[in-house]
């Protein structure tokens, strides 16, 4: 049995992981759930899955009085750090927001636990800090996204290959037909209705801009240690092919599916084993048309901002995440517009003094820095 501690458990991807587990229980075991705020889903989620920890990090939700129950909660801002390195857990998901999970990983880290990574977020602001940490720990981390699933899937077996080229694919998002003008006027509403993946509010959001492409072009750099010049985005609205890599001969190996996140959840337990599964199954009769375009970085200037935050390097890409993190909320309230979140990182590029990340200190300073842009705006 493989015991699993899973922060992040009341989000789009946490219950999916849940789900996984649910279909496969002879072989997983939820440890630990924890969740930011949304207690009443994880008391639902513990009563069916009985973890020895149950933990909540937002301490405003704090009532235990209101929670009548006899499974114990503890609220507490180091709940993801103490399911992650409790003695029985074997596998740590992360799927909370942003940088939320960092400490987390890193204990995790260091106590040579299986790590799979859902939250992107950590990737890219920390960057290289915490690959190279997890190599000298011999730690692999394991994506749970369906772009770096599909690499991942790719390059097994051809490990002693050089990588000449990764094609990353992007659905090009609910507004990739849109004319500039539309898409300025575009509130929140308008993108949340996502042509192909069903996902949480900021990661669809992320996909309406292309940020995620972006966020996700920076994380194949940290997971394959391939260089920006060697990735390509391609839009391929279908979302069929979810990723490819091209090797030196020319050859190039795509990873095919339906849209559905509970493949990669699979995948990143079990692969490289494969386990027979109920999901969906691709047509390829019902899906007889996959197409590709070149993203067009003027309608959608997220992706070459993420871009050029991928070959600067440094606390760069941690400032982005965290202005696009702080403008897409504001965006979701309608406080700005769609424009306005490529914008206020825009800015704050040209105002940033960028710095090499030496330590993780370097991660918060610089998300310090993006919030007090951010609230100067
Ligand atoms: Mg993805």
């Amino acid at each position: 049995m493989e015991r699993i501690a899973l922060l992040g458990c009341t989000g789009s991807i946490g219950t999916q992981v849940l789900n996984v587990v649910r279909r496969h229980g002879d072989k997983y075991k939820i440890e630990a759930l924890v969740c930011n705020s949304n207690v009443s889903a994880l008391l639902k989620a513990a009563k069916e899955f009985k973890p020895s920890y149950c933990g909540v990090v937002n301490l405003s939700v704090f009532n235990e009085s209101q929670y009548k129950s006899d499974i114990v909660l503890d609220f507490s801002i180091d709940a993801q750090k103490t399911a992650a390195t409790l003695f029985d857990v074997d596998t740590v998901i992360v799927a909370s927001k942003g940088l939320l999970a960092l400490p987390a990983v890193i204990e995790a880290i260091k106590l040579k636990k299986k790590i799979l990574l859902a939250t992107k977020e950590i990737l890219v602001s920390a960057g290289k800090l915490i690959t190279d940490f997890a190599k000298r720990n011999g730690v692999n981390l394991i994506p749970i996204d369906s772009e770096h699933s599909a690499l991942l899937q790719c390059l097994q077996g051809n490990e002693n290959n050089r990588i000449e080229k990764i094609i990353l694919t992007a659905s090009g998002g609910p507004f990739r037909t849109w004319p500039f003008d539309k898409i300025k006027q575009a509130k929140a509403k308008d993108a949340l209705k996502h042509p192909n993946w069903e996902m949480g509010a900021k990661i669809t959001i992320d996909s309406a801009t292309l940020m995620n492409k972006g966020l996700e072009f920076i994380e194949a750099m940290r997971l394959f240690g391939v260089s920006a010049d060697q990735i390509e985005v391609l839009i391929h609205p279908q979302s069929i092919i979810h990723s490819m890599v091209q090797f030196e001969d020319g050859s190039v190996m795509a990873q095919m599916g339906l849209p559905d996140m509970r493949l990669p959840i699979l995948y990143a337990l079990t692969g490289p084993r494969r386990y027979k599964n109920n999901f969906g199954k691709l047509d390829l009769l019902l899906h007889n048309s996959l197409t590709f375009e070149k993203p067009d970085t003027v309608r959608f200037p997220c992706l070459a901002l993420a871009q050029q935050a991928a070959v600067s390097g440094g606390t760069l890409p941690a400032v982005m995440n965290t202005l696009n993190e702080l403008a897409v909320n504001a965006y979701l309230k309608d406080e700005i517009s769609f424009y306005g979140i490529s914008s206020l990182i825009e800015g704050a590029f040209r105002s940033y003094t960028n710095k090499q990340i030496t330590d993780v200190q370097d991660v918060w300073d610089a998300e310090a820095w993006a919030v007090q842009f951010f609230e100067r705006r």
